[in-house]
């Protein structure tokens, strides 16, 4: 196969400002050499405005998406929102699933997501009849990314309980396959393809008994597969450990051995200090979803005491109310203003590294996220032609896109040396809004 020159006009390499004028030749799907300062040659591909490498969407429920918009006219709380989120649930099929699937990862790769963490939960039937393939809907989902044109984690989730000590009830039937074991070897039977990895989850320590999260972490340790677990998102939940287990959420999930380098926390929203000290210590990754917080009314997590303590930040869009990354890692660190009155707690290098390279570690992507020699050839380009990034100047392009860019401003999208998005238009499944429309009606008509 004959190299891909590209040539960006500016591009992040990895330090604290963007370089100028980047040739990356990419031989099939790696990157295999980056030169800054270059000349432009006559048979590159020219990308203008800003290079980044691929963003990596830490955490995702792909159904989430039918709900957008619609959960607002009544207001109601986290728990009337589960409620609309499992009437969708109720009413999907490997077929649908898929549909709306690939459009949410297509309008993902639009904006500039190249590898998606997939937390899913959704495995059986009505009333947890099993499917002839037990999980067709987890291969609905590879195949829906691999269609969309970008990489995907399947984080296959561990729920088996309704509540501390309660059974699943109604649409929870179809998450639960009575117990970790059972569960261990359903996933078993999945396979890591070129675009698509397997991962475990935890749904949280109301989902999962305490003598059953070993199994799952065990699962992913001897695989060395990552696993991701919602973690004290709401205050009930903390409330519910302590009262069945006289700990916290953290300190259970320490415990019993779930935490460490492998493992990514999602929300980590209601922590103690000790809480925090332990996740650091582990080196668990921290997963925040600012959007989907604030969506829901959870809270503002302790991003930068966690990050303090030592654990690595990765973003998510978690039920997909919107998605957009530069969206996620500018509200890290505005919330952070927000509830402490201060501001410069991130830096712009800082955000995007949580949502290029270190959101791809966290799914087992370590090779991805880089633009560097020997990096898969996942790579966005920002254009600075629209009014959002007018009037950006080259010493604070990396300023300009965490606090000024928007998913729309994605223009270029390069996955595995193939171009997903060209032009701002998804190159294989062409409208996107179309998709997503006939998907959602489909599902919530
Ligand atoms: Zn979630």
């Amino acid at each position: 196969m004959p190299v891909t020159r590209f040539f960006a006009e500016h591009a992040w390499l990895g330090q604290v400002t963007a370089a100028a004028d980047v040739l990356i030749d990419v031989d099939g799907e790696r990157i295999v050499e980056v030169r800054a300062g270059a000349d432009r040659p006559a048979d590159a591909v020219h990308l203008a405005g800003v290079t980044l490498p691929g963003l990596a969407n830490g955490h995702s429920h792909a159904f989430h998406r039918a709900l957008r918009g619609r959960t607002h006219r009544a207001g109601g709380t986290f728990w009337t929102w589960r409620e609309d989120m499992y009437a969708v649930a109720a009413v999907l099929t490997p077929d649908s699933y898929y549909a709306l699937a690939r459009a949410t990862y297509a309008e993902m790769a639009m904006a500039g997501i190249t590898c998606v963490g997939e937390f899913h939960y959704l495995h059986h039937g009505p009333d947890g009849a099993r499917y002839a393939d037990p999980n067709a809907l987890g291969e609905a989902l590879i195949a829906a990314a691999g269609d969309a044109g970008i990489r995907l984690t399947l984080l296959d989730t561990c729920y088996l309980t309704g509540g501390v000590d309660q059974g699943l009830q109604g649409t929870q039937l179809r998450f639960g396959d009575g117990d970790a074991a059972a569960w261990a070897d359903r996933v078993s039977g999945l396979q890591d393809r070129e675009h698509a990895r397997i991962g475990a989850a935890i749904h949280s320590v109301r989902a999962v008994p305490a003598d059953q999260l070993r199994t799952v972490a065990g699962w992913a340790q001897d695989r060395r597969a990552p696993l991701h677990v919602h973690l004290s998102e709401q205050r009930a939940e903390n409330d519910a450990c302590l009262a069945a287990h006289g700990r916290t959420p953290t300190r259970l999930l320490a415990d019993e051995d779930v935490l460490g380098p492998g493992t990514t926390a999602v929300h980590a929203t209601h922590l103690t200090r000790f809480d925090i000290d332990l996740l650091g210590a582990s080196g668990t990754t921290i997963c925040m979803c600012p959007t989907t917080e604030r969506d829901l009314a959870d809270g503002i997590g302790p991003a930068r005491a966690l990050a303090d303590a030592g654990s690595p930040l990765s973003l998510g869009s978690d039920s997909n109310a919107v998605i957009d990354l530069f969206e996620e890692a500018r509200a890290v660190e505005l919330d952070e203003r927000l509830a402490s009155e201060r501001r410069g707690h991130w830096s712009a290098a800082t955000l995007l590294r949580a949502a290029t390279g270190d959101g791809h570690a966290s799914l087992g992507w370590a090779e991805a996220g880089r633009l560097e020699v020997g990096a898969l050839a996942d790579f966005v380009t920002v254009s600075l032609g629209s009014v959002r990034l007018a009037g950006a100047r080259p010493a604070t392009l990396l300023e300009s896109l965490v606090f000024a860019a928007g998913a729309p401003d994605v223009q270029e999208v390069v996955v595995g040396g193939r171009q997903v998005v060209s032009g701002g238009r998804h190159t294989t499944v062409g409208d996107v809004a179309e998709a997503l429309d006939a998907a959602i009606a489909a599902v919530l008509p």
